[in-house]
Parts: C-alpha cells; sequence; structure tokens
C-alpha cells in the first residue's frame, strides 16, 4: 500500500475541538484527558487553566490562542489557519477551550473554516461555567419548586446593540446564567429592572468556579450595583433557584456564605 506521499496526496490530520471545563483537571471528561495527553499540538483559550495545560504531552506545541487582559491576541482566522495548518501537517491538533466550546466559544466559526478546508474534526463537551457554578453552590438551576427554564445568555455585545433586549428572558420562573456579566452592575441592574425583573430576585456572582480561589457574592437585582469587584472569571446567576439559604449543602460555599455574614455582623456591630 502507498503512502500519502508517494500518491501525492497531502496526509491530513484531525482537529478536536475539546471543552476544558471549568478549570479544574478533576473536571475534564475523560476523552479530553486523553486527547490533550497525546495531541502534538494543542492550542488553547486563555480561560484554559495552567492544571490542564500541564496535562499536555512533553514533546506537544502547546500555544496560547486567547487574549490576554484585553491585549490582542491571535485574530480568529488566524487561529483557523494555525489549526488547519497543523492538521494539514498530518498532526492530531487540540483546540482546547474552556468550558464547553460550543457555549459564547466561536465553535460556530471555526467548524466552519475546517469545513471549508477539507479538514476532519471532533467536538468534545466540556462542563461549562454556569453548571461548574450552580454546583459549587449546591443549587439547582431547574428547581422545579421555582423554576420552569433556564435561559444562558452573555451581557457582552457581539453585535453592536448598546443594551441587551432583557424583555422576554424575564420571568419569575427562569433562573438567568449571565456569561461574561462585566463589571457595570449598576447599568446590568437597570437593565434588568426595566425588563421587569422583581427588585428581590436573588443573585448569585460566582467568581473561578472550580479554581482556587473560588468566591460567591449573594445579592438581589435591586441591590446589584452594591457587589465589590470579584476575581475573573466570573458568571451571574439570577432567579428564584438561587437561594442562599440552599448553599450550606455546599461546605465551601457555606463558608463564603459565613465569611459574608462575618463582615456584615461586623459592618453591623
Ligand atoms: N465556553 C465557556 C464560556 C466562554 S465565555 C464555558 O462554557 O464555560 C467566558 C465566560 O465564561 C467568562 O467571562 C465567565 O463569565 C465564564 N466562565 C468561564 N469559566 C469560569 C469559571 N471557572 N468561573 C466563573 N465563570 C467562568
Amino acid at each position: 500500500m502507498k503512502s500519502a506521499s508517494q500518491t501525492g496526496q497531502s496526509p491530513v490530520g484531525k482537529v478536536y475541538l475539546v471543552g476544558a471545563g471549568p478549570g479544574d483537571p478533576d473536571l475534564l471528561t475523560v476523552k479530553a484527558q486523553r486527547l490533550i495527553g497525546h495531541a502534538a499540538v494543542v492550542l488553547h483559550d486563555d480561560l484554559v487553566s495552567p492544571a490542564i495545560v500541564a496535562l499536555t504531552a512533553p514533546h506537544a506545541e502547546v500555544v496560547s490562542v486567547g487574549k490576554r487582559f484585553g491585549a490582542p491576541g491571535p485574530t480568529q482566522t488566524e487561529v483557523n489557519e494555525r489549526m488547519i495548518a497543523s492538521a494539514r501537517r498530518g498532526l492530531e491538533v487540540v483546540r482546547l477551550k474552556g468550558g464547553d466550546p460550543g457555549i459564547f466559544g466561536r465553535l460556530a466559526e471555526e467548524i466552519d473554516a475546517l469545513e471549508a478546508a477539507g479538514i476532519p474534526y471532533e467536538i468534545v463537551p466540556g462542563i461549562t461555567a454556569g453548571i461548574a457554578a450552580a454546583a459549587s453552590l449546591g443549587i439547582s438551576l431547574t428547581d422545579r419548586r421555582k423554576a420552569a427554564r433556564v435561559v444562558v445568555v452573555t451581557n457582552h455585545q457581539t453585535r453592536g446593540d448598546a443594551n441587551a433586549d432583557w424583555r422576554g428572558l424575564i420571568r419569575e420562573d427562569s433562573t438567568l446564567v449571565i456569561y461574561m456579566p462585566g463589571h457595570d452592575f449598576a447599568a446590568l441592574r437597570d437593565q434588568l429592572l426595566a425588563a421587569g425583573c422583581a427588585t428581590d430576585m436573588p443573585s448569585a456572582l460566582v467568581s473561578r468556579a472550580s479554581l482556587p480561589g473560588e468566591g460567591y457574592l449573594f445579592s438581589t437585582v435591586g441591590e446589584l450595583d452594591k457587589l465589590a469587584p470579584v476575581d475573573s472569571p466570573s458568571i451571574l446567576l439570577v432567579g428564584r433557584s438561587i437561594d442562599r439559604t440552599s448553599c450550606r449543602a455546599n461546605p465551601s460555599a457555606a463558608r463564603a456564605l459565613d465569611e459574608a455574614e462575618l463582615m456584615l455582623s461586623s459592618l453591623e456591630a
């Protein structure tokens, strides 16, 4: 049997579009871990934790293709070209993204580029940040006594409209999972209230879910503007299912709650 180079065809590798989960390596899928440890090329976003990048093979070409602290990283076209070029060298490529690659992860653009280039690819799902944040808090996003739906949404505008249109998303029985919530919580509060959200609607800002330094801040939509800045990445959960009393089910969340109450009581004293 002739090899690809003898037939004049170029050998084509494969690109795996892999979800790295929220950060804790224990939350990788078995498949993701195997592919990360085996790939010849790993192109990862900045969101992927160092502990997961450390699982790459010693001989692997490991490249961060993310934007760090707003500094311009490679463009999407450059990332696509790099994936395609590596696969055309016959290599197994892992394109590693935080959480799940299909949630606010530009997955569709990368698939389009791979299909246009005729490169075989496979998607490996991961645990998305909102699910990890709920687990850290010890709450159920679909607690059937309080919530009938979960809305996955971002506060980050990619299509140029200044205000997200929250109308239609706000319901007493919806849990909102807000990715990239930004820092302007006063503006977000105003938008949510203007869309009909109740001022006493509970919320929790979860930072670094599953990572060292994980933290929580509980509030209500009416008081979102009083939230202190937290470490990134952070995600905002809003809804009646965000019941701070059930957070005691989770030991680390209970600790955060106790610390918050301690601070509060020392302020009151
Ligand atoms: N594909 C990713 C989301 C990418 S958008 C996923 O499925 O999770 C990036 C946003 O995800 C961040 O701004 C933040 O809102 C959220 N995020 C990602 N990892 C997080 C973590 N460990 N803790 C809290 N929020 C996180």
